[in-house]
């Protein structure tokens, strides 16, 4: 089979690979638009449950990429400067590059050729070909080339978010939300290899709009951020990657696929990096459609089975991932909680943890809020 995908992320490589392990007379392209060495952002964290999917479908993946991750046990939550550690959130992260060279070398040594600085504008310039992937990423150009007949739905969020990076190294994956006169910063910083961390700072559409981030020039944006979190930082710079504030567009498609075009990973839906999601089921898809075109050579069919069975699983990510977003959109309201309380409403963002699972996970947390709540009965998952 002839197959041609644009986009050299998790979504495209990974499928490029799986196919091609399977049936190794496929021929199959990749257009990557960047360098081989180049990429945007830092490091991509996964929680331990988002890499069980790996290690259920495919042991070798997990194998060959699980030596190369930073991994820890717990969260943390620092609010009003009280750090509260979080117990039984298993998490594992690592640099976006060193995530796509791996995936690069792997699909490669199976015979998937990639061809890089190669943009693709639309889908006449590609050749013929029996099936083509749209893995070029949230803005997606061959998605929006047939935004009608995929149904593409886009809501842009309203929080502000830029990605940097920073040389201090953090034990853990730790949420911190600092106070200022311009409004609430929140950082979601973690490590992601033996010296560099994540340092992704978010802000609502007030902070951001009386900080003036509109106009600030880079290194003011920086600096401002470097004050904020200051006692965060520790004296370590916060380090740019073609970094820019940016608004969330959540983005969902009622079709998958037209004609042979068929979308993955974030060109057929984003979800929210607060649920540190989307490399995962960026990968999952490429799983789920890997193993419906190993089911029937038909391609029409196999597209519709890939649907059906990916569907569920997704949707209730999405969600997942839809009310934590709205959580942070929130996050002035929470601020006057206390610390613990704040921990665990973080915890229960989404509405999928019970106060059972707390108590599984972190007896000491689920402890310290029923001191402060003695009348109030423990609340289920939503
Ligand atoms: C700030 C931020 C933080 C995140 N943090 C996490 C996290 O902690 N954990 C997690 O799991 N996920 C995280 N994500 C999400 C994750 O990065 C994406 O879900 C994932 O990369 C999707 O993979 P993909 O292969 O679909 O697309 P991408 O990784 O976006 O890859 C698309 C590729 O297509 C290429 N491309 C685009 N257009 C063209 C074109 N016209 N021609 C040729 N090539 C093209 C791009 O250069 C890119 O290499 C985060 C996202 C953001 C924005």
């Amino acid at each position: 089979m002839k197959i041609r995908i644009v986009g050299a992320g998790p979504a495209g490589l990974y499928f490029a690979a799986l196919a091609k392990a399977h049936d190794p007379s496929h021929d199959i392209v990749i257009y990557e638009r960047n360098r081989r060495d180049a990429t945007w952002g830092f490091g991509v964290v996964f929680s331990d449950r988002a890499l069980e999917f790996l290690r259920a479908d495919d042991e070798a993946m997990y194998q060959y990429l699980i030596p190369h991750m930073q991994s820890w046990s717990d969260l943390a939550v620092v609010h009003r400067g009280e750090r509260v550690a979080i117990a039984g959130n298993g998490f594992a992260s690592i640099g976006r590059l060193e995530l796509l060279q791996l995936l690069y070398h792997h699909a490669e040594s199976l015979g998937v050729t990639i061809q890089f600085e190669t943009d693709i504008r639309s889908l006449d310039v590609l050749p013929e070909a029996d099936l083509v992937l749209a893995t070029d990423g949230a803005f997606s150009l061959l998605r929006q080339q047939h935004e009608a007949q995929l149904g593409t739905r886009t809501e842009w969020h309203t929080n502000q978010f830029i990605w940097y990076g920073t040389s201090r190294v953090f034990d853990t994956l730790t949420l911190t939300f600092r106070e200022t006169p311009l409004g609430v910063f929140c950082a979601h910083h973690y490590r992601y290899s033996a010296d560099m961390s994540t340092f992704l700072v978010e802000v609502d559409a007030a902070t951001w709009q009386r900080a003036g981030f509109a106009t600030m020039s880079p290194q003011d944006t920086i600096a401002l951020c470097e004050q904020v979190f200051a006692e965060d930082l520790q004296g370590h710079p916060i380090i740019s990657n073609h970094s820019h504030w940016r608004r969330f567009p959540a983005i969902s498609n009622e079709h998958w696929s037209h004609d042979n075009l068929v979308l993955l990973g974030d060109a057929l839906r984003t979800v929210h990096f607060s649920i540190g999601s989307g490399t995962r089921m960026a990968m999952e898809d490429a799983i789920a459609l890997a193993k419906a075109l190993r089911s029937t050579r038909d391609i029409a069919q196999a597209l519709h089975l890939f649907e059906q069975s990916r569907a569920p699983a997704m949707h209730k990510i999405m969600e997942a991932a839809r009310v934590s977003l709205h959580w942070y959109e929130q996050m002035a309201e929470h601020m006057p909680l206390n610390p613990t309380d704040f921990a665990y409403a973080y915890m229960r963002r989404t509405g999928r943890v019970s106060h059972a699972a707390i108590k599984r996970m972190d007896p000491r947390l689920a402890a310290a809020w029923e001191a402060q709540h003695p009348d109030t009965p423990a609340p289920p998952a939503r």
